[in-house]
């Protein structure tokens, strides 16, 4: 095989990654890594109606957090750039000017409103929508001398007859009947190429040796075999993953499932946890194992074994699988997560102590707060009214005053003996206490978490409950 040069080629039209982006890049980085390849980011900006205007930072930004590095793109450059279509447009005119001159392209001067009419007389004969080749008449010289007075487009040539085909390596051969492919736009009016042409151009220059995108672009690939040909250029190897789908099959969408990466991230999901159960959307290890690293994806990986189907996008999944990764997290590095994570509104070293309390309790790092913010912060709210536990708190009091040594067993010994010594049952006894500490009836394990606080803030929490 020559060099696998591979490419994801995100359009800077969201507000950030899209999920299903990552899954494209996630197989086309790890094909890259195992054939010691390069993986590229091609920003793909040329729908200039449509461009968020951040969105390109935090594609880059979102795909660095994940860990998926590539080897060249618009912010590291290499030697194929630039990689931002927007600086390459001399390339587009000039090879669309090369089509022009072989007739595989043509200029097309038709206004939007006969366009529009001819469209609807299709709709009516119930045709398919497509240029009817109205402009093919001008001869080369004369449609040249209308272009220097007209505003133009021009089209990509399409056969009438015949069929054309590619090979896709995980779906076998694909035809497509020529009379159903349009005349497809491949320049617009004001001068920017459509995604069509720059993509060919673009993976033709850049070397691309694999095209791994999501199968809805299926459809457009016959317009870029066809560009290829005309060229004459070596066609790429064509794949086309699973879409990521709801549970009812649809395309994964923003209103049945959060698609950015940031949404993602703001939840506390980890970048390796999201990458393994992406991995698992389409393909799967030896023996079905679902916990994995991109190390042993990389080595057990094949382009072949993707399946034209995945499962469907499942976030309680995605969530399980969160929480096992916290849970074979290294302390030390849950630690610094969750203090990155909360912005460092916390000591790390306070956070380290509380992990091994909750470590097999979260599932996602935004869990982290709501659990131990009783650590760092007097309660706000108390789940039980303590105002009439007045002797219980007392009692309390005078014990942990008397306490010696400020350890979790020793806390635990002398609370228990309070609470015979008031008759009371431990459960209701241990209910107040916890409440009292952490203003919640549920916390994590209540003996260490008073020996985390320190004898001077527990004695301090129960004795506002004396005065
Ligand atoms: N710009 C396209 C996108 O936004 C790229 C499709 C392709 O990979 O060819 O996904």
């Amino acid at each position: 095989m020559n060099q696998v040069r591979v490419r994801i080629a995100p359009s800077p039209t969201g507000e950030d990654l899209h999920i299903g982006n990552v899954y494209t890049a996630l197989i086309n980085y790890i094909f890259a890594k195992k054939h010691k390849g390069m993986f590229i980011v091609r920003i793909e900006d040329t729908d200039r109606e449509r461009i968020v205007e951040y969105s390109e930072k935090r594609i880059l930004e979102s795909l660095n957090w994940l860990g998926l590095n590539y080897n060249e793109g618009p912010d590291i450059g290499g030697s194929y750039g630039p990689y931002r279509q927007s600086d390459r447009l001399k390339y587009y005119q000039e090879y669309a000017q090369n089509l022009i001159e072989k007739r595989h392209a043509y200029y097309c001067f038709c206004s939007p409103q006969r366009l529009d009419e001819m469209r609807k007389k299709q709709q009516l004969e119930r045709k398919p929508t497509l240029y009817d080749g109205f402009c093919k008449k001008y001869s080369l010289e004369e449609a040249r001398e209308k272009a220097k007075k007209e505003k133009y487009v021009i089209r990509l040539n399409v056969p009438d007859e015949g069929v054309t085909e590619f090979n896709d390596l995980i779906r076998g051969k694909i035809t497509f009947e020529n009379k159903l492919i349009d005349d497809q736009i491949l320049l617009k009016s004001d001068g920017f190429p459509t995604y069509h042409l720059a993509v060919v151009i673009d993976d033709n220059l850049m070397k691309i040796s694999h095209v791994i995108r999501a199968e809805d672009w299926i459809s457009s690939t016959p317009k870029h075999v066809l560009l290829y040909k005309y060229f004459e250029w070596k066609l790429p190897i064509y794949v086309h993953g699973p879409l990521l789908r709801n549970p009812d099959r649809s395309k994964l969408s923003k209103r049945k499932n959060p698609v950015w990466v940031s949404w993602y991230k703001e939840q506390g999901f980890l970048p390796e946890a999201i990458l393994n159960y992406l991995a698992l959307m389409g393909w799967s290890m030896p023996e079905e194992k679902e916990l994995f690293s991109l190390e042993e994806m990389i080595q057990n990986f094949q382009l072949e074994d993707i399946k034209p189907v995945g499962p469907a996008f499942d976030i309680k999944k995605l969530e399980w699988l969160n929480g096992e990764y916290i849970r074979k997290s290294q302390i030390s590095n849950l630690k610094s997560q969750i203090y990155k994570f909360i912005n460092g509104k916390y000591p790390e070293d306070l956070i380290g102590k509380t992990i091994p309390l909750i470590q097999e309790r979260i599932k996602k790092l935004s869990d982290y707060l709501p659990l131990c913010e009783f650590i760092f912060e007097e309660p706000q709210k108390y789940e039980i009214d303590l105002s009439s536990k007045k002797d219980v708190m007392f009692a309390i009091f005078d014990a942990l005053q008397k306490l010696g040594e400020w350890k979790a067993e020793l806390i635990g010994i002398s609370m228990q003996e309070v609470a015979k010594k008031l008759g009371m049952k431990n459960s209701e006894f241990f209910m107040l206490l916890r409440v009292a500490m952490t203003g919640k009836k549920i916390s994590p394990p209540l003996n260490e978490s008073m020996e985390i606080l320190g004898k001077e803030e527990a004695v301090q929490r129960i004795f506002q409950w004396v005065k």
